[in-house]
């Protein structure tokens, strides 16, 4: 099972906001942008409309006076919780295309540059 991690610095990102913003997603820790692979909204998509089609001949059996309305409803509602649902699940987090231009604050090897090197004391 994919656990949706930052792929920069392994923090875990909650399930439900993959789910709610699967298209940008902002690294808690580092910042990073990241979005859900499509191959996930894919999988979540397909179970929601299997989960729906499923809802949908089980309840259309019945022979009630709502007959005819019912079985869409319940297929509608079948889809609207079960794709959120699997794409928590299954939600795979990769690098978005940044939007700003990117800048390499995250190098694991940065050789003393910042604090102590500058014997500027004035
Ligand atoms: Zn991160």
């Amino acid at each position: 099972m994919a656990v949706r991690m930052c792929p920069h610095c392994k923090t875990e990102i909650s399930a439900p906001e993959a789910a709610a913003r699967s298209n940008d997603i902002e690294c808690p820790k580092c910042g990073t942008r990241l979005e859900v692979a499509s191959g996930s909204r894919t999988i979540s998509t397909l179970a929601g409309l299997a989960a729906g089609a499923i809802v949908w001949r089980l309840s259309n059996g019945s022979t009630s006076d709502l007959g005819g309305v019912l079985p869409t409803l319940y297929a509608f509602l079948a889809f609207g919780f079960v794709s959120p649902l699997v794409l928590m699940l299954t939600a795979n987090l990769r690098n978005a295309p940044p939007l700003l231009a990117p800048e390499p604050a995250h190098a694991p090897d940065s050789t003393g540059h910042g604090a102590g090197g500058h014997g500027g004391h004035h």
